[in-house]
């Protein structure tokens, strides 16, 4: 089943953060495991396999991802704060 309720944000420098509980929390690529969670890498606009978000004709914001992965919240609920001051 898919999500298509949740907060998502690309934070100034590209990285993905989703809302878990609630909080929104930077997403670590699962490719990025070598035995230590402190050594992974976040998931972010830096990798080839991060689509750029895209308005659907509902009202919803996509972002596809690695492996056919898609992400989905209400276009309300997802900020882009790329190309913002910091
Ligand atoms: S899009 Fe996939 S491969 Fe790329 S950083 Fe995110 S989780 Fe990793």
């Amino acid at each position: 089943m898919e999500d298509h309720d949740r907060d998502i944000q690309i934070t100034t420098s590209g990285y993905l953060k989703v809302k878990r509980g609630a909080q929104l929390k930077q997403q670590f690529c699962p490719f990025s495991y070598v035995g230590s969670s402190e050594a992974m890498i976040p998931c972010g606009d830096w990798c080839p396999l991060f689509g750029e978000p895209f308005c659907t004709s509902g009202n919803e914001v996509r972002i596809d991802l690695c492996h056919g992965h898609t992400i989905w919240c209400p276009k309300d609920k997802f900020q882009d704060l790329r190309n913002k001051e910091d």
